[in-house]
């Protein structure tokens, strides 16, 4: 493995990835050879629409009308006071949905109407997902169908339901662990399949080219809000370090992309059980190359998490970038410093955080006495709504609720 030379600095996020969709050493389009024809024909099509103006029009107001964007910059004065640095927070918690996801699939499913293809096929894990393309397939008409492991299905019977209540179609990915990585397969061979009807929709900045590159440009506008809202907020200042949870890693990659070119130190956040950055080593999963979690047989590890929705081995491979440049640094958190910082926000500012983001406030807890006086910026990428039976569930005691395969995967997602 060839280690990321200085000339591959200017692989960053603003200019990058290269015409082979590397990121660095990371990246790229590992797929089976009946793959090939589909990943060109969408980095085409994405390529002349993100060129378009009236595509971004289009896709701006849809960001504005329907999902709720700009989303604010709040200012948390009584969790500065008590931890004794500046905290902000970006409120991706406030989209239309709850969370960032909104952004990605308003984008993708509007290039799939463009490229004339009237069917969305998405894959899910725990539902976050699924639902969010659900809902965005529902706005423009589209037919839906995400697949799901079999046992996430059983597991997720509330947003199973939603996808329905959407419209969509969920089918039951049944190879395998029938999970999550059962259901990007079964996702990726109906794609093959249909592809001249069928668009896939995939949840995160991972994959094969150009969905890494494709969902951080959609995302890109979480970035150019908080640096404005920063700058105004700061008198022309910025802050100090910008935070963000990382589980494909593409909310990280969408605020991240508004501060790369400048000094701030930027963070990303994993879960100790599913530190693919931090403790994974180089391999290819789903597509690309990046950093996972292998076990001795270089199998990928299943990753565990109290938020379902951090649960995945694997990272984006522009995050396998920034780490291995240095642009970037990547902690772990563990669950019971999660279920904390739930509960701060919660009880200083009045809201409550997805356990996603709370991974990344746990991060600043713990980090407290290095950023004493700086000013500290958190990508609050969704509302903890969902979360709030399961850290009850687990404050009372309930073995389960911890347990990553039978209870804490009922809410939040992967991809
Ligand atoms: C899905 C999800 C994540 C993890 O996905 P990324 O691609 O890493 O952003 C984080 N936060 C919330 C609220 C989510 O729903």
């Amino acid at each position: 493995m060839v280690a990321a030379s200085a000339d591959e600095g200017t692989n960053s996020l603003m200019e990058g990835p290269d015409e082979h969709g590397r990121f660095g050493r990371f990246g790229g389009r590992f797929v089976p050879e009946t793959l090939v024809p589909a990943c060109a024909e969408l980095e085409d099509a994405f390529r002349s629409a993100w060129a378009d103006d009236g595509f971004r029009a289009e896709f701006h107001s849809l960001l504005t009308d329907y999902a709720g964007r700009p989303s604010p910059l709040t200012d948390c004065v009584n969790l500065s006071t008590e931890l004794g640095f500046r905290i902000l927070l970006k409120r991706e918690d406030l989209n239309h949905t709850g969370s960032h996801k909104i952004n990605n699939v308003l984008g993708q499913t509007l290039l799939a109407k463009r490229m004339g293809k009237s069917r969305i096929v998405a894959e899910t894990g725990a539902g976050q997902h699924g639902v969010a393309t659900a809902t965005a397939a529902a706005y423009f008409g589209q037919e839906c169908v995400v697949y799901m492991g079999e046992v996430d299905i059983a597991r997720q019977a509330l947003n199973v339901y939603r996808m329905q209540l959407l419209g969509a179609e969920v089918r039951p990915a049944r190879s395998g662990s029938r999970t999550l990585k059962d259901a990007v397969n079964e996702a990726m061979r109906e794609w093959v399949a249909s592809v001249e009807s069928s668009y896939y929709c995939l949840g995160s900045v991972m994959g094969p080219h150009p969905y890494p590159w494709m969902v951080r440009e959609f995302h890109r506008t979480i970035g150019r809000e908080a640096f404005d809202q920063s700058t105004a907020l700061l008198d022309g200042g910025l802050p100090d370090v910008v935070v963000a949870c990382i589980g494909g890693g593409s909310n990280a990659v969408g605020i991240f992309s508004g501060f790369v070119d400048t000094d701030v130190e930027l963070v990303g956040v994993e879960p100790a059980g599913g530190a693919a950055v931090a403790r994974g080593v180089p391999g290819v999963v789903h597509g690309s190359m990046s950093f996972l979690m292998q076990d001795e047989f270089g199998q990928v590890q299943e990753a565990q998490s109290v938020s379902a929705g951090l649960d995945y081995p694997g990272v984006g491979p522009e995050h396998a970038f920034l780490a291995d440049v240095g642009r970037a640094r990547y902690e772990a958190v563990t669950d019971s410093e999660v279920l904390d910082a739930f509960e701060l926000l919660s009880r200083t500012e009045g809201i409550i955080p997805a356990l996603e983001p709370a991974h990344g406030l746990a991060w600043m807890i713990r980090a407290r006495d290095e950023l004493a006086g700086k000013t500290v910026l958190l990508n609050l990428s969704g509302r903890g709504d969902k979360d709030v039976a399961q850290v009850q569930a687990i404050r009372q005691g309930d073995p389960a609720a911890l347990d990553t395969v039978d209870f804490s995967r009922t809410n939040g997602d992967a991809v």
